[in-house]
């Protein structure tokens, strides 16, 4: 904590110390003065702070806001004092800052993991010669080549990544009767397994542990990456096509597939697979404020609709939910655990990565990337066909955010899972 003080300090000197204030409850004074001590400030900064005019306070924060070097600074930052825990799983700062972790008994009891049946895990074979036994064991049909040091897995379908589009592909396309095998990098939870603790479960459930930069660094994604995908953290808004985007892609970027009767089908097919309600009567603290704020206004508030039951609001699902409320994309694939024609090959990825951004400081930040393999009427205008086919590969298709014509400005799963309903439904007719 000291040195963590001493380096903050140097950073950012911190302001001159006030008398300490009777406000502060005496069973907070110990976590306070914790969490003062750790932002390299002699208790309470904020007292001093606020006697500044709001035209100082204002002009100091836009001034932090536009020191480049203080964005990377402010990730450490986070990761180390609030992201981080001691031997019992605690940390102080967190009851200074009234920030509770889920402890709430698990509702469900351990019992049989949903898909298990269906989850081959190779990490433990990846250098094994074993590894072709194993999957034989596990149900597979194995072709060694050693002349090309390779075996192949024989199935109808491989899909890369158990994710909202995957996820859902894989669901229609093993209800139609097709060997699918998913190909999933991240590992496999159920409630049962999520702790809500912020650092361990960065590491286990997000790509890159949740520090995935791109353009040279100055965007920061956030992804899941565990079995089911983003749906696993997501926050749950399950919000469907606007029409004005629908109308955009079938008229002007002239994809009828999202002006058809097909595409509002299966809008609902997947909200009901996946619980939608649009009756949630819990919500956030920041969703608290905007709604009162509308109000006062005038404006009219609409409750958004999410995929779990409707008095379910902890605001830490992004760390897998413990009860089991939420539902993601494992929903449809319990369907591949049914059918008995579905295997999701899984290997361990449990590394932390921390990229050095050292001169590229990170300004925008997305949990919603989408189109990068979009869409389009022509092979000039897109990397994939209406169809989801790729216009240079035939029978690769993509049916994942990345094929979405454009951004579509709301929140996307359900335009991700709805387009790879359509996708998997016509290529499972093909296949007939
Ligand atoms: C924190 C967070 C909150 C969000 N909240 C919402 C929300 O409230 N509502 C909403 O609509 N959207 C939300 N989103 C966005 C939504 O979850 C994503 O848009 C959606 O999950 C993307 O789906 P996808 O099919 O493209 O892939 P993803 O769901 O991202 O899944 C990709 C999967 O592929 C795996 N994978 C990647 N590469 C490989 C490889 N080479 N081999 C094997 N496996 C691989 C990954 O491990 C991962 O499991 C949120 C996203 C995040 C991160």
């Amino acid at each position: 904590m000291q040195s963590l003080a001493a380096f903050c300090e140097t950073l950012i000197p911190p302001l001159p110390v006030p008398s300490f204030s009777e406000e502060i409850p005496v069973d907070k004074l110990e976590a306070i003065l914790s969490f003062y001590k750790a932002s390299g400030s002699q208790s309470p900064v904020s007292d001093e702070f606020s006697e500044i005019s709001v035209e100082m306070r204002e002009e100091t924060l836009r001034k932090w806001s536009r020191q480049r070097y203080l964005t990377p600074l402010r990730a450490v930052f986070v990761v180390i004092k609030l992201e981080h825990t001691d031997d019992n799983s605690g940390n102080k700062a967190w009851e200074a800052i009234g920030y509770q972790v889920d402890t709430r008994e698990k509702l469900k009891k351990p019992g049989e993991r949903p898909l298990q049946r269906g989850i081959i895990e190779t990490a433990a074979h990846q250098n094994d010669s074993t590894l072709v036994q194993y999957l034989i064991q596990r149900g597979l049909q194995v072709m060694e080549d050693p002349e090309h040091n390779t075996c192949k897995v024989k199935c109808d379908v491989v899909i890369v990544g158990s994710c909202c589009g995957g996820g859902v592909a894989a669901s229609v396309l093993a209800s139609s009767g097709k060997k699918v095998l998913v190909l999933e990098k991240g590992n496999y939870f159920v409630p049962e397994d999520y702790s809500s603790l912020e650092g361990p479960s960065m590491s286990e459930l997000y790509e890159s542990g949740g520090f995935l930069s791109a353009f040279g660094g100055e965007t920061t994604l956030l992804a899941g990456s565990t079995v089911g995908g983003g749906s696993a953290v997501n926050w749950s808004a399950c919000i469907k096509t606007p029409d004005s985007v629908l109308r955009e892609w079938s008229v002007d970027h002239i994809i009828p597939l999202y002006g058809s009767p097909e595409y509002q089908y299966a809008m609902d097919a997947v909200c009901k697979r996946i619980g939608v309600t649009e009756h949630c009567t819990e919500e956030g603290f920041q969703n608290q404020v905007l709604r009162r704020g509308c109000e006062k206004l005038g404006l009219k508030v609409e409750f958004v609709p999410r995929n779990c039951t409707e008095d379910h609001y902890r605001g830490s699902c992004c760390y897998g939910c413990r009860t089991g409320e939420k539902k993601g994309t494992r929903f449809h694939m319990a369907v591949l655990a049914r059918s008995g024609f579905g295997r999701v090959l899984g290997h361990n990825h449990n590394t932390w990565r921390l990229r050095s951004r050292e001169e590229n400081c990170t300004i925008l930040f997305s949990a919603h990337p989408m189109g990068s393999c979009r869409t389009g009427a022509t092979a000039e205008e897109g990397g994939v066909n209406q169809n989801g086919e790729s216009c240079e590969a035939e029978n690769l298709f993509v049916c994942d955010r990345s094929g979405l014509p454009s951004a579509i400005g709301v929140n996307p799963m359900i335009t991700i899972q709805s387009t790879a309903y359509c996708i998997s439904k016509k290529i499972a007719e093909s296949l007939k």
